[in-house]
C-alpha cells in the first residue's frame, strides 16, 4: 500500500448518486475525489432512457431546488418531455423526460470534470481504511491509500454483480462493465450488513429493423416544462423525438410460459430480490396470467444512434427464447436485437443500519447512498447522493446534519422509509407513499426547498432572491384576485356558459370562480380586465393555491399534528432494552435503528402505539428527573 494523497471527502461510485454526492461536497469547499470502476459509468442509464416520471419527476424538481444537478442534466440532454398525470390534480403532475443517454453521461462528466476542488479517478475500492472506528482513508485495488475522513458509498449495482441471461451467468456490473469485487468482504469484515438485491433490463434493437406501421406514435408535449427552475421553457426548446406504443400477446405469453423453466427467476439461479414495481415480462405473465396484452414503449436511446429500448418488457430468459418472443410483438416481427435483455444480481445494504443522515451508526464518517442503499431508480439514487454529499460536508464542519422530513419532501419520505422501515426488495419511489403529497407537488418544490439550498450553500443569492420574487408576485396577484369581483354581465355569463358553469346572479369574487372544478385563473383572464402581465410559474402558483386552498389547509393541519411527535427529538443515549412496559420487538427494533424523534419511531415496523405511549411517559419522567 502507497500513500496517494489526502483528501476531505472521497466519494466511491460515478453512478447518479455518486455524482450528486462529489457535486455537492466540491461545491461547498471541500477536496473531494469520485472514484468509479470506469469512468464510462459516469451518469450511466443502464435501463430506461429516461428522467422523471410518476413521483421520480418530484425528486428531481427537489434535487434541483436544493442546487444538485440531475435537473439541469436533463435540460440539456431530453429528446422528448411530457407532463403525466394532467387528467388527475396537481399533487400527481410528474414531469417525465426522454434522455440521449449518450449525451447525459457526457454532459455530467464535462460538469464534474469543470468542478473545482473536484476529481474523477478511475479506479476500484477494495477498502475503507479505519483508524479508532473513523473513516481515514479508502484503498484502491492497486495498494493506493487516498486519506480522507469522510466517504460516501455510492457503488450501485456493481458490487458483486453478477448479470444473467438464461444460464450464461457472467461476474460483471451493468452492460459488460467490470463488476466491484473485493469491498462487499471489506464492508462484511467491518459488520456492515448486506442483501442480496435484482433487477433487470429488456433488450435493445436496431431501430432499422422495426415496422413503426404497426405501432402508435407517443408525442411529447408542445408546452416545454424545465425540470430545473433555473431553466425556462424557451431556453430549452428543441425538435423532440418519438416513442412509439405497441403491446405482446397471447402468443407471446404462450413462449414465456413455456419456457419458465428455462429463466434463471423461475429455475432458482437467482438469489437476489427483484423490485415489485419494476417487473420482468416473465413476472407479468405470471402474475397477471388474466391479461391477455401488455403495454409496451419503444424509446430511442439517443439521437445519434439507431438503439431503442423496449420499456416494459426486461426479461433474463435466454437469448433464443428473447428472439422469439420480441419477434411476436406487432412492429418487432423483424426486429435485430444490439443487446439482449439480463438480469443482474448485485450487493447492497439493509439501511437501516444508517441515521438519518444516511452516515452508519456504527461508522463515524461513513455515509451511504444511491442503489447501494437498496432503493431503485436514477432518481432516488441521485437524492440520496445530494442529501449524502451534503451531510458529509456537515460531518466535516462539525454542523448538524440536514435531515428532509416527511412533510419536507419527497426526498424526505424516501430516505425515512428506507432508513425506519428497511426494504426487503428495491425500493422504487411512488407517490401513494407521500402521505403530504397535496403539499408536496412538483411546482412548488422550490418554494419548500431552494431557501434550505441557500442556508447550505449549493444555491446561490440571485436564485434565492429569485425565488422570494416569484413569492412576492405570487401573494400579491393572490391577493388581487381574491379582491376582484366579476359581475354577472353578459361576457361573464356567455363564458361560464362555454365552460358549462353556472350563471352567476350577482358579482362574484374573481377567486371562487376560479374554484369550480371546470375554470381555472387560465380559463377566467377574458373576464380580467386588470390583470398584470405574470410569468407562468407565477401563473401556475395563484392558480393551484387558489384553487385547492381547502385541500391544502387540511393538509397543513395533518403536517402540524405529524411535526408534534416529529419534535419529540429521542436522545442519542437511550437504552431502549431497560424501559419497562416496552415490548421485546419494539426494544430490539428500537436499540437496532436509534430513532431520531418519537415520530420515526412511531414509523419503524414492530413498533406499536402502545410502545409510543410508553416511551412518551419515559420521556416525561425523564425530564422531570
Ligand atoms: C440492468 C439494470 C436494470 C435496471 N432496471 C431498473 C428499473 O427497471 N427501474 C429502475 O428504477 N431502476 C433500474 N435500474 C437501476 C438504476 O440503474 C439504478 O438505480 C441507478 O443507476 C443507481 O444509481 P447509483 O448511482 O446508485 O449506482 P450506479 O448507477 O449503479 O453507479 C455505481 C457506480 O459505482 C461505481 N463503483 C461500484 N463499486 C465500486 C468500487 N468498489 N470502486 C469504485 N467504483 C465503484 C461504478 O463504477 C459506478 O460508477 C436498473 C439497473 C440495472 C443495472
Amino acid at each position: 500500500m502507497y500513500e496517494a494523497e489526502t483528501i476531505d471527502i472521497a466519494v466511491i461510485g460515478g453512478g447518479h448518486a455518486g455524482c450528486e454526492a462529489a457535486l455537492a461536497a466540491a461545491r461547498l469547499g471541500k477536496k473531494t475525489i469520485l472514484f468509479a470502476i470506469s469512468l464510462d459509468s459516469i451518469a450511466m442509464m443502464p435501463c430506461n432512457p429516461s428522467i422523471g416520471g410518476s413521483s421520480k419527476g418530484h425528486l428531481v424538481r427537489e434535487i434541483d431546488a436544493l442546487g444538485g444537478e440531475m435537473g439541469k442534466n436533463i435540460d440539456k440532454t431530453y429528446i422528448q418531455t411530457k407532463m403525466l398525470n394532467t387528467g388527475k390534480g396537481p399533487a400527481v403532475y410528474s414531469l417525465r423526460a426522454q434522455a440521449d443517454k449518450t449525451r447525459y453521461h457526457e454532459e455530467m462528466k464535462h460538469t464534474l470534470e469543470n468542478t473545482p476542488n473536484l476529481q474523477i479517478k478511475q479506479a476500484e475500492i477494495a477498502e475503507i481504511f479505519m483508524e479508532d472506528n473513523h473513516v481515514a482513508g479508502v484503498v484502491t485495488t492497486s495498494g493506493a491509500l487516498y486519506r480522507c475522513q469522510a466517504a460516501v458509498l455510492c457503488m450501485g449495482t456493481y458490487m458483486k454483480g453478477r448479470c444473467l441471461t438464461g444460464d450464461n451467468i457472467t461476474e460483471s456490473g451493468p452492460n459488460n462493465l467490470m463488476p466491484a469485487t473485493k469491498l462487499s468482504q471489506n464492508l462484511l469484515d467491518m459488520g456492515i450488513r448486506l442483501f442480496r438485491f435484482k433487477t433487470g433490463t429488456p433488450a435493445r434493437m436496431n431501430k432499422n429493423s422495426l415496422d413503426f406501421s404497426k405501432m402508435s406514435p407517443q408525442y411529447g408535449d408542445e408546452e416545454i416544462v424545465p425540470f430545473s427552475f433555473t431553466n425556462s421553457s424557451e431556453e430549452i426548446k428543441r425538435e423532440q423525438a418519438l416513442c412509439w406504443l405497441t403491446y405482446t400477446n397471447e402468443k407471446t405469453h404462450e413462449i414465456i410460459r413455456a419456457n419458465l423453466h428455462r429463466s434463471p427467476l423461475y429455475g432458482g439461479l437467482i438469489e437476489g430480490t427483484g423490485p415489485r414495481y419494476c417487473p420482468s415480462i416473465e413476472d407479468k405473465v405470471v402474475r397477471f396470467a388474466d391479461k391477455t396484452r401488455h403495454q409496451l414503449f419503444v424509446e430511442p436511446e439517443g439521437e445519434n444512434t439507431e438503439e431503442m429500448y423496449i420499456q416494459g418488457m426486461s426479461s433474463s430468459l435466454p437469448e433464443d427464447v428473447q428472439i422469439a418472443m420480441y419477434r411476436t410483438v406487432p412492429g418487432l416481427e423483424h426486429c435485430e436485437i444490439t443487446r439482449f435483455a439480463y438480469a443482474i444480481e448485485y450487493d447492497c445494504i439493509d439501511a437501516t443500519q444508517l441515521k438519518l443522515s444516511l452516515e452508519f451508526q456504527d461508522y463515524p464518517g461513513l455515509f451511504s447512498a444511491g442503489q447501494f442503499n437498496g432503493s431503485s431508480g436514477y432518481e432516488e439514487a441521485a437524492a440520496q447522493g445530494l442529501m449524502g454529499g451534503i451531510n458529509a460536508v456537515r460531518y466535516l464542519d462539525k454542523k448538524e446534519p440536514i435531515i428532509l422530513r416527511r412533510s419536507d419532501g419527497y426526498i424526505g419520505v424516501l430516505i425515512d422509509d428506507l432508513i425506519s422501515k428497511g426494504s426487503k426488495e428495491p425500493y422504487r419511489m411512488m407517490t401513494s407513499r407521500a402521505e403530504f403529497r397535496l403539499l408536496l407537488r412538483q411546482d412548488n418544490a422550490d418554494q419548500r426547498l431552494t431557501p434550505l439550498g441557500y442556508e447550505i450553500g449549493l444555491v446561490s443569492k440571485e436564485r434565492y432572491d429569485a425565488l422570494r420574487e416569484k413569492e412576492r408576485l405570487t401573494a400579491e396577484e393572490i391577493q388581487r384576485v381574491q379582491s376582484t369581483t366579476i359581475t354577472p354581465a353578459q361576457k361573464t355569463q356567455e363564458l361560464l356558459e362555454k365552460y358549462g358553469s353556472t350563471p352567476i346572479k350577482s358579482g362574484v369574487k374573481l377567486s371562487d370562480l376560479m374554484k369550480r372544478p371546470e375554470l381555472d385563473y387560465i380559463k377566467l383572464a377574458e373576464l380580467d380586465e386588470n390583470r398584470p402581465m405574470l410569468p407562468l410559474a407565477v401563473q401556475e402558483q395563484v392558480n393551484i393555491q387558489i384553487k385547492y386552498e381547502g385541500y391544502i389547509g387540511q393538509q397543513m393541519k395533518q403536517v402540524e399534528q405529524f411535526q408534534k411527535l416529529e419534535n419529540r427529538i429521542l436522545p442519542e443515549d437511550m437504552d431502549y432494552e431497560t424501559i419497562q412496559g416496552l415490548r421485546l420487538e419494539a426494544r430490539q427494533k428500537l436499540n437496532a435503528i436509534r430513532p431520531h424523534s418519537i415520530g420515526h419511531a412511531s414509523r419503524i415496523t414492530g413498533v406499536s402505539p402502545a410502545d409510543i405511549s410508553v416511551l412518551l411517559i419515559y420521556l416525561e419522567q425523564r425530564k422531570r428527573g
